[in-house]
C-alpha cells in the first residue's frame, strides 16, 4: 500500500512536533510533546512514539524527515553545533533509524524553515531561494530546485557571523560576539542585537517588538533605530544577493513581523549591489512556526515516496 501522506518532525529544544503533510502540503495530522531535555534516548523514543502514533492514526508506513538544532557531520554521522547539548557528538541519525526500522533524513532546522518556503509557501516557484532567521540569533539556508544546499562544511547560507558589511564608524569595531569576533551581523540583526542597539544610542532598555510600538507611536529614538536596523539588513542581504543572487529572500524569526522591512529594505539594497536592475524579492514567511515539520516533511521529494 503507498502511503498517502508524509512525516515531518521539528525536534526542538522544549518540544518535539510531528506533523502528516498530505501530497497537497496539507497537514492531515498534528501531534507534539514536551522534549526530554537532556535525555538522549528518552528523545529517541519520544521521536518513535510520535512517528507510530501517527501511522497507527491515518494507516500506513511512510517517509520521515527530521529537523533539528544543530547539523549532521556526513563523514561520522555524529552532531554538531547543535544548542540542545545532550544530542552534540551522538549518533542520531543512525539511532533513530535503528528505532524507525527505515531510512530517515536530516536536516538543520534553519535549512528546514527555507526548504517550506521554497516548497509551497512564500518563495514558491522559485528556483533559488535564501531563507535568512531574525530570531534570538541569525541563521540562514540555501534551496535550489528544491533542495537544501548543504555545503561542504555544512553551513551554507550561515551568514550570521559575517562581520557587518559596509560599517560606518560607529559601527566598529562592533559589540562583541559569543564567537570571539567582534561585529557579527548577528549582533546587530538578532532580537537581543536591536535591543542592545536601541540601549546604546538612547540609553532605553527595549526588546524589538517594543521599538516597533514606540516608532508606530512617533518616538524619534525608536524610528531611528528601526531605520538603522533597515540600513545593515539592506547591506547584510546585498552581499548574499551580490553572490548567490537568489530569486527571492524569505525571512522568518520573530524580526520577521516587522512589516515595514519588506519595503524598506529592497529600497536600500539598490546601491549596494552591482546591477542596475534588481529583480530579487524579499518576502514574509507563510508557513511560520509551521516552517519546522513541514520543511522536514519535504526531506522526501513526491518520486521518492513509497
Ligand atoms: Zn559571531
Amino acid at each position: 500500500m503507498s502511503a498517502t501522506f508524509r512525516i515531518g518532525v521539528d525536534l526542538g529544544g522544549t518540544k518535539i512536533e510531528a506533523a502528516a503533510l498530505d501530497h497537497a502540503g496539507d497537514v492531515r495530522l498534528r501531534r507534539r510533546i514536551a522534549t526530554p531535555t537532556g535525555d538522549y534516548a528518552a528523545t529517541i523514543a519520544a521521536i518513535k512514539s510520535l512517528v507510530d502514533a501517527i501511522e497507527r492514526e491515518l494507516g500506513g508506513r511512510t517517509t520521515v524527515g527530521i529537523g533539528i538544532p544543530g547539523t549532521i557531520v556526513a563523514a561520522t554521522g555524529l552532531v554538531k553545533n547543535a544548542n540542545s547539548a545532550w544530542l552534540i557528538g551522538q549518533p542520531l541519525a543512525r539511532d533513530v533509524e535503528r528505532a524507525l526500522g527505515r531510512p530517515v533524513r536530516f536536516a538543520n532546522d534553519a535549512n528546514c524553515f527555507v526548504l517550506s518556503e521554497a516548497v509551497d509557501g512564500a518563495a514558491a516557484g522559485c528556483a533559488c531561494v535564501f531563507g535568512v532567521i531574525l530570531g534570538t540569533g541569525v541563521g540562514g539556508g540555501v534551496v535550489i530546485d528544491g533542495r537544501i544546499v548543504v555545503g561542504a562544511n555544512a553551513i551554507a547560507g550561515e551568514w550570521g557571523h559575517n562581520p557587518l558589511p559596509a560599517p560606518q564608524a560607529d559601527e566598529l569595531p562592533g559589540p562583541l560576539c559569543y564567537c570571539g569576533r567582534r561585529g557579527c551581523i548577528e549582533t546587530f540583526l538578532s532580537g537581543p542585537g536591536i535591543a542592545a542597539d536601541h540601549f546604546r544610542h538612547c540609553g532605553r532598555a527595549l526588546a524589538g517588538p517594543e521599538i516597533a510600538v514606540g516608532a508606530s507611536a512617533g518616538d524619534a529614538d525608536c524610528q531611528a533605530s528601526l531605520d538603522r536596523y533597515a540600513e545593515r539588513l539592506a547591506r547584510a542581504l546585498a552581499v548574499v544577493i551580490n553572490i548567490l543572487d537568489p530569486d527571492a529572500i524569505v525571512l522568518g524569526g520573530g524580526l520577521s513581523r516587522l512589516a515595514f522591512l519588506y519595503e524598506e529594505v529592497p529600497r536600500r539594497w539598490e546601491r549596494h549591489i552591482l546591477s542596475n536592475s534588481i529583480v530579487t524579492r524579499l518576502l514574509p514567511p507563510r508557513h511560520g512556526d509551521s516552517s519546522g515539520v513541514r520543511g522536514a516533511a519535504w526531506l522526501w521529494r513526491p518520486e521518492e515516496m513509497p
